[in-house]
């Protein structure tokens, strides 16, 4: 971590207070300008039923250059006033790498490019059909 920054929203080197709530979440989205998306999970009680069912929270947080969280992060924000007008947490720190969401990430990525590949290959079986039919 960086001694200075210039980032005025900086809650360790400038004068942003945070108060309030602190989650610990992952870094789903970092594409913004110093702003990250951060999810955790938390359990919703259905009486019901009951049992516990897990719910997501998802909020856009303040990403200090001094931070620099990038996507798959672990990070802990906290609760401080409104940055923007969907803006009320900053990234404090970074506490590690959630191992599981980049997995998945990378996976998803993988059965993304194999789709592509397999697509001409199946219209070209079809084509042979269609000709098979015509004789
Ligand atoms: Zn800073």
């Amino acid at each position: 971590m960086k001694q200075t920054c210039k980032d005025p929203h900086c809650p360790l080197h400038n004068s942003l207070k945070t108060h309030g709530r602190q989650f610990k979440g992952t870094v789903t989205e970092a594409k913004a300008q110093k702003t990250a998306t951060v999810e955790w999970q938390r359990l919703h009680y259905i009486p019901k039923y009951e049992r516990y069912e897990q719910r997501k929270t998802r909020v856009k947080a303040h990403n200090p250059e001094c931070v620099d969280a990038q996507k798959g992060d672990i990070v802990i924000v906290k609760e401080c006033r409104p940055l923007s007008k969907t803006k009320h947490f900053v990234v404090a720190e970074k506490t590690g790498k959630d191992v599981t969401f980049l997995a998945r990430e990378h996976l998803l990525q993988q059965a993304h490019v194999t789709e592509t590949k397999v697509k001409p290959e199946q219209s070209s079986e079809r084509h042979k059909e269609d000709q098979h039919e015509s004789n």
